[in-house]
Formats: structure tokens, C-alpha cells, sequence
């Protein structure tokens, strides 16, 4: 039987899970579903949408779960996301991961595992101050960051303790080359019975 990739990746900021779920997603063929890409997107061009989340972003905080679950949702029920797809950011808190179990358990749909990037929080902290000198993210200055990471360790953290029940979560050592980790993720998920395609 094959298994269907339905996924998620799940890790602090400045874990790598953006670059790692990407990779992994195109071994798949997979589409790789970032929030934070859709909402800073979706500010750049100046959407609705956009306008709704700039502020809540750039202060390091979650935007609502309604309005996340909703964009989520009309994600993947595009038809790209059928034979499969890599979460990345999402669930961020416990109501994330009822919303994402109602709209799978409406669809007759499981998920096939979490991957939990773990890094040492002064390693994300390096990561993040470097990306901010090299991208500029209007969320990556100091204050912000460590903002985001307290928000990570109280709120989205406690969703790997329920898929663990579930016996979903692999943990990965995301401290390594990117080559490395990407290799780890894929021993992991071929134990799973999931079968890369390239
Ligand atoms: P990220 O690129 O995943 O670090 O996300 C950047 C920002 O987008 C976060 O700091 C939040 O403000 C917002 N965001 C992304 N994903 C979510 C989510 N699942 N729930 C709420 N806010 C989110």
C-alpha cells in the first residue's frame, strides 16, 4: 500500500524547516504550503488579506486562527495538494490542529507524519540574526525574534506532544549540513512507507 505524503514540518524559527520542508516536498512532488510565504505574499502585493495581517506580523505575534485555517483550507483544496502535501507553519497552536483534523477527517484524509526540526534556541537565534542581515525580514530584528521563538516554545510546541500520541513525530537533529538533514528527514519518512519519487 502506498501512502499518501500528507505532512507537516514542524520547528522553531531559524530551524531550517522553510529550506528542508522545500526540499523534501519536491522529492515528493509535492506542494509545499508555507503561511508565513502566503501572508508575506500576499503584503506584497497589497491584498486584503495583507493589509489584514502586516501589522500582527511585523509584532512577531500569531494572526488569528480563523483567518490561517481559512487560508489553509482553500489551499489545499486545490488540486495540486490531492496526492499530497508539506505544511510548513501551520498547525502553530492546539486550535490549528482541531481545524486541520476537522478538514482532513471531512476528507476522509490522514496525515502520514510531523517532522520536528530540533536546533539548540542559541543556534536559531544565530540563523534567524543572519537571515535578517541577508533578507532584511521586517519580523527578524532581535526584539522580534525572540518574541516569536517564546510564542514557538509556548504555543506551537505543545502540538507535537498530541501528534506524538499519535505516534506522527519524527525528530530530527536539524544541526548539520542542509544535505545532512535532508537525508535524516527522508530515512525517517521512507520508515514510514513513503516512497520519494525522485
Ligand atoms: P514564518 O515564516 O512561518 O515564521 O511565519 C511568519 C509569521 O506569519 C509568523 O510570525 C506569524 O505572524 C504568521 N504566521 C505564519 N503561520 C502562522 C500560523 N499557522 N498561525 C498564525 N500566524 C502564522
Amino acid at each position: 500500500m502506498t501512502v499518501t505524503p500528507r505532512l507537516l514540518i514542524v520547528g522553531p524559527q531559524g530551524s531550517g524547516k522553510g529550506t528542508q520542508g522545500a526540499r523534501i516536498a519536491e522529492t515528493f512532488e509535492i506542494p509545499a504550503v508555507s503561511t508565513g510565504d502566503v501572508f508575506r505574499a500576499n503584503i506584497a502585493e497589497g491584498t486584503e488579506l495583507g493589509r489584514q495581517v502586516q501589522a500582527v506580523i511585523e509584532a512577531g505575534n500569531l494572526v488569528s486562527d480563523e483567518l490561517t485555517s481559512a487560508v489553509v483550507r482553500d489551499r489545499l483544496a486545490q488540486p495540486d495538494a490531492a496526492a499530497g502535501f508539506l505544511l510548513d507553519g501551520y498547525p502553530r497552536n492546539l486550535a490549528q490542529v482541531a481545524d486541520l483534523d476537522a478538514f482532513l477527517d471531512a476528507r476522509g484524509e490522514n496525515l502520514a507524519g510531523v517532522i520536528e526540526l530540533s536546533v539548540p534556541r542559541e543556534e536559531s537565534i544565530a540563523r534567524l540574526s543572519l537571515r535578517a542581515r541577508e533578507q532584511g525580514r521586517t519580523d527578524d530584528t532581535e526584539e522580534v525574534i525572540a518574541h516569536r521563538l517564546s510564542i514557538y516554545e509556548r504555543e506551537t510546541a505543545p502540538i507535537l506532544g498530541v501528534y506524538g500520541e499519535r505516534g506522527l513525530v519524527d525528530s530530527i537533529d536539524g544541526v548539520g549540513t542542509l544535505d545532512e538533514i535532508t537525508e535524516r528527514i527522508l530515512t525517517a519518512l521512507i520508515a514510514r512507507g513513503l516512497n520519494p519519487v525522485s
